[in-house]
């Protein structure tokens, strides 16, 4: 068979990508390698999404996948490891399938960024983590820093402030480029104490477990926890030899979503923009989709 579309990335870009290609009659089929929601899965709490005043990101991803699921969208919990252009069709290979369609949608993402430190990746999961949401009632009652200036580190510290007795939120600059509320509810948190101007120079370890962090200026910060928020990079393997990427391998897209590889669009945060939101990724995917389907 050859789909008209398929989709690689559950992600909201993603699913959002799917509805509207059904509704558009595309015989559409999406593979995820890993949980649907993407990144959605990782986010404690999110305000800014229409309908909801708050709710956490993995309830969100929860709800996008049922309405997936109640509009019967077909969808494969499978990772992608090649993508060949053959010009009016493209390959897809997993481990032990292959696919074949006329237009195919990245919506691979990113991943956190680490710090580069020298034990930072053995200490992932033994005191080092990226998800607040997920790893932050192991630090219940404990002292814990958070890492990054951004809205992920801010709403992130605000999380975990819940959970742990001292949060500490250590930042590079003198300024947040996180937005002004949740900066205002940091201020507002007597157990988050924001330490600014300030690098890590050190992760220090006890018995293979994180035991303290030393800082640009000598200082030793004893905590059982630290979550790093510095940003992320785009999920790029995959599709980086087919299509054209900025500096920072963030691929290039037109209005529309194509790339520069005919047949190939791509949507959410893997690609170069302003804007990083949910609400952005979604709107894309809708985007996306209805050109596909004038096309095809
Ligand atoms: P980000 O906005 O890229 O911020 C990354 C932060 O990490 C920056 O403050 C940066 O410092 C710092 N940083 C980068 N490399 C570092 C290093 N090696 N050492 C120490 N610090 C380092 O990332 P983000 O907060 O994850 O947000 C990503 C995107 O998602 C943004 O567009 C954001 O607005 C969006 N987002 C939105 C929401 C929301 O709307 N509720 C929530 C989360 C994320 P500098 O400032 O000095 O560069």
């Amino acid at each position: 068979m050859i789909y008209d579309l398929i989709i690689i990335g559950m992600g909201p870009a993603g699913m959002n990508a799917a509805i509207y290609a059904k509704r558009n009659g595309l015989n559409v089929l999406m593979l995820e390698k890993n949980m649907p929601g993407g990144m959605l899965n990782y986010i404690s709490e999110i305000d800014n999404y229409l309908g909801f005043s708050s709710i956490s990101g993995s309830d969100l991803a929860m709800k996008f996948y049922e309405h997936i699921k109640s509009l019967d969208i077909p969808f494969k919990l499978k990772e992608v490891i090649e993508i060949i252009d053959e010009k009016e069709t493209k390959r897809i290979i997993t481990k032990d399938e292959e696919y074949i369609c006329k237009n195919i949608i990245i919506a691979t993402g990113r991943k956190s960024k680490l710090l580069g430190l020298p034990n930072e990746k053995e200490l992932i999961g033994k005191g080092i983590s990226f998800c607040a949401l997920c790893d932050g009632m192991f630090f219940k009652g404990k002292t814990v820093a958070v890492i990054g200036g951004g809205n992920s580190a801010l709403e992130e510290a605000l999380h975990l402030a819940k959970l742990c007795e001292k949060v500490y939120l250590i930042h590079r600059r003198e300024e947040f480029r996180a937005d002004i509320e949740p900066q205002e509810k940091v201020n507002e948190k007597e157990n988050i104490q924001v330490i600014l101007n300030t690098e890590i120079k050190a992760i220090n370890e006890e018995n293979n477990r994180l035991k303290s962090l030393t800082l640009s200026n000598n200082e030793e910060l004893e905590v059982s926890g630290l979550f790093i928020y510095i940003g992320y990079e785009p999920n790029i393997n995959l599709i980086k030899k087919l299509v054209e990427t900025d500096r920072k391998e963030y691929i290039i897209v037109d209005e529309k979503f194509k790339t520069s590889c005919d047949g190939i669009y791509a949507i959410g945060d893997i690609i170069k923009k302003d804007c990083y939101q949910i609400v952005t990724a979604i709107s894309e995917g809708a985007i996306a989709a209805i050109n596909i389907s004038d096309e095809v």
